[in-house]
């Protein structure tokens, strides 16, 4: 059942789809809050549990193209109505988008605000940079979506009291890839952009503002292609080294069951708190 729901959303629900959030058109911006602050205020008009989309108003127009750019997919709006239909919150967790000075993305705890950087959409853009325009522009928002799910992972284990054994940074990286690998090809592709994105980020900023206390780069890529891997090992044989993939096939061997564990997991922890 809860399967089904989390296959079922998902379908419209990732920035890989231009539809994204389209169905929610105005209704849903009664939940919107407008700041023109980068410390988000309370507003009685939001919602009071729930994701609920706010705007950073952008301090100059540095990043001004990627506000409209998130604003036109309605990408904040598409993550919030997957999330709302899937899992109930006891108060209210803040998305939004900003510029940062840095490319980052975060949560922080005691604004409950999930903050996604401007600045990390142009890295993004930046590290693929010699794709074609389309196909890059699907994989800086596969990165994105990935990204976005693992600082919801903080995010629900802040609010929700999740315990995590192991660092929360895995956590986090477990979460992003069980929501995305809830059965939709765009949703498992997200997640292997996400891999890909962060082992190319990693080679390319030494000092990477995105690593600090995560795992490095290149071993979350590995454990996220085995997890992506394992849920559906027939589908993603050519993510096998010998396919000229990336998993050697004593890693590839383990997969199935990490991802089995992971689901199980994430399944007993959310369950109490999803929606019918
Ligand atoms: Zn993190």
């Amino acid at each position: 059942m809860r399967r089904a729901v989390r296959r079922a959303s998902i379908a419209i629900c990732f920035g890989l789809l231009s539809s994204c959030g389209q169905e929610t058109a105005t209704d849903e911006f009664s939940s919107v809050v407008e700041s023109t602050d980068p410390v988000l205020p309370e507003e009685p008009s939001a919602a009071s549990s729930g994701f609920v989309v706010a705007r950073t108003r952008l301090p100059n127009d540095q990043y001004a193209g990627w506000e409209a750019y998130v604003r036109g997919k309605r990408l904040l709006e598409g993550y919030a109505t997957f999330l709302n239909g899937w899992i109930s919150l006891p108060g209210r967790i803040v998305l939004t988008f900003a510029a940062c000075g840095r490319a980052d993305a975060f949560y922080e705890p005691k604004t409950r605000t999930v903050t996604m950087c401007h600045e990390l959409l142009a890295t993004f853009a930046d590290v693929f940079g010699e794709m074609p325009e389309a196909e890059r522009d699907q994989v800086v928002l596969g990165a994105t979506d990935f990204i976005f799910y693992h600082e919801v992972g903080h995010a629900l284990i802040d609010m929700l009291d999740l315990p995590t054994l192991g660092r929360e940074e895995d956590a986090a990286d477990q979460l992003a890839v069980y929501i995305l690998t809830g059965g939709t090809d765009e949703g498992e592709q997200a997640a292997i952009d996400g891999a890909v994105a962060l082992y190319r980020l990693e080679e390319e900023m030494d000092e990477g503002a995105v690593a600090d206390e995560h795992s490095l780069g290149p071993q979350r890529f590995y454990n996220i292609a085995c997890w992506v891997y394992g849920q559906n090992p027939e589908k993603y044989a050519n993510l096998l080294l010998r396919s000229g993939g990336v998993l050697p096939d004593a890693r590839a061997e383990r997969c199935p069951g990490e991802y089995a564990q992971l689901e199980a997991s994430w399944d007993r922890l959310l369950e109490p708190h999803l929606k019918e």
